[in-house]
């Protein structure tokens, strides 16, 4: 793993190019020599869907249609470069292919209206297929990345990042704007789902599996063209995006230099290490400077000292919310300058002309030179020609993509769940606890019981998923799932909390063996998705409370967008499941983990508050954990980052540590420790280990994560994992803001074992 870290954090390394040819560099370079400064500015406009479709933006005729005279107006007069989204809603395949041929023939016409090459330029379609291909009807869900980072298993979100790639190119759409390479460290953010979860290193290795599977091999060994069979990531959303102080969407982030270096840029940087082609900037600002008017930020970090050599996109009308949100412009004009002067190469205006038309005036008035234009539509032409959209624009034509919408994708998207519920309480010596028979009365209830919203989340064939009419009805509920694998009686009950309801569901759970409760959180993302409190809703809370009253065991269930709290509850249940939002196939796998075929292995991927106010990560500072007795009891949240149990006893034992000497002569550890499966049952384990400095010049973390690696371990076997530790993951970021290694000692922690490893002066 070390490499990862060391390549991610440490080190400023070039990215890792594919082989672009003379060939590709020569066509890029001439239709950039041809080209007017109109379309030039064209190819930096990013328009919304609706712009082009019949009816009014927002509301579009049903169903949505391209009306030719607006597409003529984007190719031939604005040249746009770049088109995103859907009307509002998942479209079937067809329709799709409608939308795309219709935008591929309207730049032909134009070409043929002209003589000359650049005439003819692709336009670049990009998506949000954050968790799947969500936005193409019947496309496979996956658990949101919070749930998929729970899974500790970077070949299986590889897996899920090309099957989206593959389903989201089969209806002709290159880009995709993922993975959301943002740290979770505040748990009421509103996007809090979206993430890899709290842990830099996890962020890391997980972001870079996802670019992996979406570009393919790209970067490393496929001559310079991501294939038809995947698109380009959008790493998202450059920088520090996810630390907004009050936890809401897109208001201000105050964040230090070492903060800055050390939690927010890793994943970025093991994305670029790995290739990935295009980057999404933060709409917010940090300390006082908004992202998108940040050349520091745009362009000496992100270019000049992370080495990115791909395309930057703004996000939705952040250009127009320099002047209308940050007040740092006056004018759309002057916001066109400080953003496109700071670094930006694309923007997502999105629903008019105002970017292009202003953009022309500024280079003609001089105020942007043409030099900097060049530099931005050869990074747009070279991201097209190396997704081979020049020469292969529409693959769908003659390829059919016959493994979209596959049986062997959803059995995917069934195992990315399954691994990625975590089971955070069972309490054996209660009844009811798990894993139960197929032969109980179940009586299942809750608003996510029986309703698939609160299973998909956001970004589900909406970008709020919460309108039902676009959910698949063949898709089956938690409820419905259960029901099939259950033998004795399942019934389904209080799915909307009312008093009348209650006391008649109360009579009907009298032959129960246990009631079921699913808690799920109105799924909602960015300003909607804002909230003032992490506790449940009252409906919510009602719900549990009449269901714990009712004396039967209770199984508590959460489809949560972030930790919501639970404290109040938890004891008196007999078991907690945290599900995330599994996706539409996440009911079977939670039937299947609940009735014992399958063992949970999930881990949590951020700390789990116990109270509104404390609500720290897991690497605070040792200050934090001071209390009001002068102990160090203060860190207390309800479960820690990582925890995670399973239905098999596993030992860890045995660990030891070694040290060698690397090629280079420099010093390295040698970790192995044994897990035990002391069960009948096969399981599936992820060891985490962490690091602890017991001294540094500038304060340590109690621990900070440095590998992990998940493994199946066959029933009543022991496994041995075994890691590498180079001298550069006991580095930490220094008062200078370089990474430093001093010597000392560090405990590394591994389960409920600990050692040490000295480095002498
Ligand atoms: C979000 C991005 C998303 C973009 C396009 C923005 O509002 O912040 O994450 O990619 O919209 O839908």
């Amino acid at each position: 793993m070390k490499k990862i870290l060391f390549l991610a954090t440490l080190l400023f390394t070039v990215s890792v190019s594919a082989q672009w040819s003379k060939k590709q560099e020569d066509r890029v370079q001439r239709l950039l020599s041809q080209m007017t400064i109109e379309e030039k500015a064209g190819q930096m406009t990013q328009i919304n869907l609706d712009v082009i479709c019949e009816g009014e933006i927002y509301k579009l005729v049903e169903p949505h249609h391209i009306d030719p005279k607006k597409l003529q107006e984007a190719i031939e007069k604005y040249h746009v470069g770049s088109i995103l989204n859907c009307g509002g809603h998942a479209y079937p395949y067809a329709q799709w292919h409608e939308i795309i041929l219709g935008i591929h023939q309207a730049t032909i016409a134009y070409q043929q209206k002209h003589t000359y090459e650049s005439k003819y330029i692709p336009v670049l379609y990009g998506i949000d297929a954050i968790h799947g291909a969500n936005y193409i009807m019947g496309g496979t869900l996956f658990p949101q990345q919070l749930g998929q980072a729970a899974t500790f298993n970077p070949a299986l979100i590889e897996e899920a990042a090309r099957i989206t790639a593959y389903e989201t190119r089969a209806a002709g759409i290159p880009w995709n704007f993922s993975p959301v390479l943002d740290v979770a460290r505040v748990p009421t953010w509103s996007r809090f789902f979206e993430t890899y979860g709290e842990d830099p290193y996890l962020c890391s290795v997980l972001g870079k599996s996802a670019v992996k599977g979406y570009q393919g091999m790209f970067g490393l060994d496929n001559n310079g063209e991501v294939d038809e069979f995947h698109v380009a990531a959008c790493m998202k959303h450059f920088l520090g995006y996810s630390g907004a102080r009050t936890g809401k969407d897109r208001t201000p982030a105050y964040l230090s230099d070492i903060q800055l270096k050390e939690i927010y840029r890793p994943s970025f940087q093991a994305a670029i290490n790995q290739g990935a082609l295009t980057v999404m900037i933060n709409s917010g600002e940090i300390n006082g400077i908004p992202v998108h008017a940040n050349p520091k930020i745009l362009s000496d970090l992100l270019r000049k000292e992370m080495g990115f050599t791909g395309m930057a996109v703004t996000d939705w009308e952040d250009v127009m919310k320099l002047v209308n949100i940050h007040h740092v412009a006056e004018n759309m004009k002057d916001a066109v300058a400080l953003a496109v002067n700071a670094g930006i190469d694309m923007c997502m205006v999105p629903n008019d002309y105002s970017f292009t038309t202003l953009l022309i005036e500024l280079v003609k008035e001089g105020k942007i030179t043409e030099e900097r234009l060049n530099q931005s539509v050869y990074r747009i032409l070279k991201l097209k020609e190396q997704l081979d959209l020049f020469d292969n624009p529409v693959p769908f034509v003659k390829n059919s993509y016959p493994e979209k919408m596959s049986q062997q994708f959803q059995q995917t998207a069934v195992r990315a769940a399954e691994e990625s519920i975590t089971l955070l309480e069972n309490h054996k010596e209660k009844k009811g606890s798990l894993p139960w028979s197929n032969t109980m009365n179940i009586c299942v209830v809750g608003n996510a019981a029986n309703q698939l919203i609160y299973q998909n989340g956001a970004w589900s064939r909406t970008w709020q998923g919460t309108d039902t009419t676009w959910n698949d009805s063949s898709r089956l509920t938690v409820f419905e799932s259960i029901k099939i694998q259950n033998k004795g009686q399942t019934i389904c009950l209080l799915n909307r909390w009312s008093e009348e309801a209650a006391k008649k569901a109360k009579r009907l759970t009298k032959k129960s063996d246990v009631i079921l409760v699913c808690l799920g959180e109105k799924p909602s993302t960015e300003k909607p998705g804002d909230i003032d409190d992490l506790n449940w809703e009252k409906s919510e809370r009602q719900t549990i409370k009449w269901a714990l009253s009712t004396g039967k065991p209770v199984v508590l269930v959460l489809f949560e967008n972030r930790p919501r709290l639970v404290n109040d509850w938890v004891e008196q249940c007999a078991a907690v499941i945290m599900a995330y939002q599994p996706g539409e196939w996440g009911n079977i796998a939670l039937a299947n983990i609940l009735f014992g075929k399958s063992n949970p292995s999930g881990k949590l991927p951020f700390t789990y508050p116990r109270f509104n106010q404390s609500l720290l990560t897991y690497d605070h500072k040792h200050s934090e954990e001071l209390d009001v007795n002068f102990g160090n009891k203060a860190f207390n949240p309800q479960w820690p980052f990582g925890h995670g149990l399973s239905y098999s006893e596993l030992i860890y034992e045995n660990l030891r540590i070694s040290d060698i000497l690397n090629e280079k002569g420099e010093k390295k550890w040698i970790l192995t420790v044994d897990v035990k499966n002391n069960s009948d049952l096969d399981a599936k384990e992820t060891v985490l280990v962490y690091k602890h400095d017991r001294v540094a010049s500038v304060t340590p973390h109690v621990k900070k994560l440095i590998d992990f690696s998940k493994k199946e371990i066959k029933a009543n076997t022991t496994i041995q994992f075994s890691f590498e530790i180079d001298i550069e993951d006991l580095s930490f970021v220094g008062e200078n803001g370089q990474y430093l290694i001093e010597p000392g000692i560090w405990d590394i922690y591994v389960g409920n074992l600990s050692s040490i490893i000295e480095i002498k002066p």
